[in-house]
């Protein structure tokens, strides 16, 4: 599957954001938005630019930052957009739902990767169970109730020997994870309030249903 693998903080930069792409460094001073003077200016050379956006720049840059944010490539992002016109309720809060409750998504929430690449990567490299069987489909939609572990036998590992004596991480309330036994649950689908990234999500419904 293609990935961006440019640099991250440009990401963030690009979108006046904090997007979280980079583990710990994001919440440290190296944060190129914290340390660098102008941080939030977008990159290149008209980063700094004045010129009012237009409306559909704006819709645009709102789902560029979702998409990005989540690691997501067009098409698989726009295929969240597709399922969730078909839901009940609202369009856009079922898209970031469906989206929040991929298995990648899910190792990041719950601390066992530190950022959503590295959770992708735990993903597919089969080092992940749900309810006891190994899945390496990092868009696998989760349950509620679903059990989500590090596998048995990868457990001696030194990243998740340092997860085992990690202090535990501020978890969202919809899942838990237990440090100690790399175990943990997903104990209720999440709500759009749980989602704490700023999206403004009937800007890319707007977008899309044009
Ligand atoms: Fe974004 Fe993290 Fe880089 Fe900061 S350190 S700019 S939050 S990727």
């Amino acid at each position: 599957m293609a990935r961006y693998i440019g640099a991250s903080c440009r990401l963030c930069r690009r979108e006046g954001t904090k997007l979280f792409l980079k583990g710990d460094r994001c919440y440290s001073a190296k944060c190129a938005l914290t340390h660098r003077a102008g941080g939030l200016a977008a990159p290149g050379q008209h980063g700094t630019s004045r010129k009012k956006a237009s409306g559909y720049a704006i819709q645009l840059r709102e789902k560029q930052k979702a998409k990005r944010a989540y690691g997501l490539l067009e098409n698989q992002f726009h295929m969240y957009y597709e399922k969730a016109e078909k839901m009940r309720g609202v369009t856009g809060a079922n898209m970031l739902i469906l989206i929040e409750r991929r298995l990648d998504n899910v190792v990041y929430r719950m601390g066992i990767g530190v950022s959503r690449a590295q959770a992708r990567q735990l993903v597919n490299h089969s080092l992940i169970t749900v309810n006891g069987k190994t899945v390496n489909i990092p868009s696998y939609l989760v349950k509620a109730g679903d059990e989500v572990a590090v596998k048995e036998s990868k457990k001696e590992r030194v990243i998740f020997k340092e997860l085992k004596e990690a202090k535990p991480a501020a978890l969202p309330k919809w899942v838990e994870f237990d440090n100690a036994t790399l175990k943990g649950k997903v104990i209720a689908l999440p709500e759009r309030e749980d989602i704490d990234l700023p999206i403004a999500e009937h800007l890319i419904v707007e977008l899309y249903s044009k």
